[in-house]
């Protein structure tokens, strides 16, 4: 079997894993081996070389970066470009000149940097939002190995794209991997109507478009989790856990405190249920924990003081003696803690405006007592809607209505069809779990490689039509 290079932004500690990217990989990891390189934060003038890093079961490369790079790269580009506009939120890009020349600079340092460490026969495998550009950067190298990229946020409208000055080259990036994976088939669509609307692009086939003389090859692979670990962890938390005093029934939500996380627009929803259910028997306590990340990004911080305020204004009006209806917790809570909570709660609260996947909706379907589950409230735009959409209660979190209404829906639901809706979706996470994930998308990896190696030539001689906008083939979803 062929070496796997994964390259991700972070490269994971030694311990258990945490954040959706390390979860779903590190198992594949700690199985098959390989290496993972990956940036950290480093001094002012860091060693231009990458740093071996402490773990078991497969090796670890680091490249530092100095001050400025992690400012125009990480906290500029990435996350003040990138992610607003990967998510839709075109209000937010922040594209101050400068921050895209260091993007590109970072991703070309860790392209030569790791060159050294790359043998022949290894396949690479590039993650997320931070390293696009990263294929590109290592085939002016000369690396001809087979190189695949996985995109972690959902993949933005024709517009979004369009909203980059250089919306031609962030395209571009993409045609040096050999395959493109998103996380749903709506993504697939817009990734291939992205294209479509920058001129130029005649679709060969529903997930491999010629565009500027490039062959771009782009799949679907949903995220999983292992839902009989996470379900076991589960099990073992609430034996060890002290119980919550609340006797209401509990609600619950965590996230990152991101403003794609719809955190705000929950709370929303929930105030407007208080309002319309005002009986003793209705109330519901709602714990929320969100833990800060990016602080340094201005639209961090808005967001977390419209937190503060809402469930101070949701308490206000609503608290009784022995009644709190909301507790936030801004902290980072112990995956196994989480995992208790999870199994603990009636009902999940899960409001993205927009969200590649969503790994805690999977997590809270995975903790569930099969005898007496929970149920899941998801917003429509979560990715992970896409595989749950026949056994979570759908909502759209910008209507407080739609909100108020899910939470109404799931405190009332009868037993019967709680266990049904649980069994279909716990099927759907078992089949679909982590290491299938990675599995498959490895598979279809090596394919596409083969492909253009062997068979580029002839490749472009097939019959092209003009490309008609995937979109369509996509009504009820968008
Ligand atoms: P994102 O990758 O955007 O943060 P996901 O829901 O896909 O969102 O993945 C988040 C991962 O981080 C999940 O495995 C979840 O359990 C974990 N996580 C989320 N919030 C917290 C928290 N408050 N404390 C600890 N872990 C958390």
């Amino acid at each position: 079997m062929s070496r796997l290079v994964i390259f991700s932004n972070r490269v994971p500690a030694d311990g258990p894993p945490s954040g959706g990217l390390v979860v779903a990989l590190q198992s594949t990891m700690d199985n098959r081996g390989g290496l993972w390189i990956g940036t950290e934060p480093g001094d002012e003038e860091p060693p231009d070389t990458l740093i071996p890093r402490q773990g078991e079961t497969f090796d670890r490369l680091t490249m530092p970066l100095s001050r400025a790079e992690h400012e125009d790269y990480y906290l500029g580009y990435a996350n003040s470009v990138l992610w607003p506009m990967l998510h839709g939120r075109v209000d937010l890009l922040d594209v101050s000149s400068g921050q895209r020349a260091t993007y590109e600079a970072v991703n070309r340092r860790l392209a030569k940097l790791a060159r050294p460490h790359l043998r022949d026969t290894d396949i690479l495998w590039i993650h997320d939002y931070h390293l696009i550009p990263l294929a590109a950067a290592l085939r002016e190298l000369g690396v001809t190995n087979p190189i695949g990229f996985f995109l972690h946020t959902p993949f933005p409208d024709a517009g979004s794209v369009q909203a980059l000055s250089h919306s031609d080259s962030f395209l571009r990036w993409f045609a040096a991997y050999d395959l493109v994976g998103l996380q749903t088939s709506r993504d697939v669509a817009r990734f291939l109507d992205a294209f479509r609307s920058a001129g130029a692009a005649q679709l060969i086939s529903g997930r491999c478009i010629r565009w500027q003389d490039e062959i771009i090859r782009v799949g679907s692979f949903p995220i999983g989790i292992d839902a009989d670990g996470f379900r076991d962890m589960a099990e073992d938390a609430i034996r060890t856990q002290t119980p919550p005093l609340s006797s209401h029934r509990l609600m619950i939500g965590v996230d990152r405190l991101d403003y794609t996380k719809g955190i705000p627009n929950r709370l929303r929803g929930f105030q407007t249920y208080l309002r319309d259910h005002p009986a003793e028997e209705d109330r519901i306590a709602f714990v929320q924990i969100a833990p800060p990340t990016r602080e340094d990004v201005g639209a961090y911080m808005d967001v977390r003081r419209e937190l503060e305020q809402l469930s101070g204004e949701v308490n206000g009006e609503f608290s009784d003696i022995g009644y709190v209806p909301v507790q936030y917790i801004h902290r980072a809570v112990a995956r196994s803690a989480i995992s208790g909570l999870l199994r603990r709660a009636d009902i999940a609260l899960i409001t993205p405006l927009n969200d590649g996947m969503n790994l805690v909706a999977k997590e809270f379907v995975a903790a569930q007592d099969p005898e007496d589950p929970g149920v899941l409230v998801l917003s429509k735009f979560a990715g992970a809607a896409e595989q749950l959409e026949g056994g979570a209660v759908l909502i759209n979190p910008h209507d407080p209505a739609s909100v108020a209404d899910g939470i109404r829906k799931a405190a009332r639901m009868p037993v019967g069809e709680r266990r049904q809706r649980h069994e279909q979706m716990y099927d759907i996470l078992r089949q679909s779990n982590g290491d299938w994930w990675a599995d498959s998308y490895l598979r279809a990896l090596e394919a596409s490689a083969v492909i253009r190696i062997s068979n580029l030539a002839s490749l472009g001689q097939g019959s092209l039509g003009p490309m008609t906008s995937p979109l369509a083939a996509f009504p009820g979803k968008l």
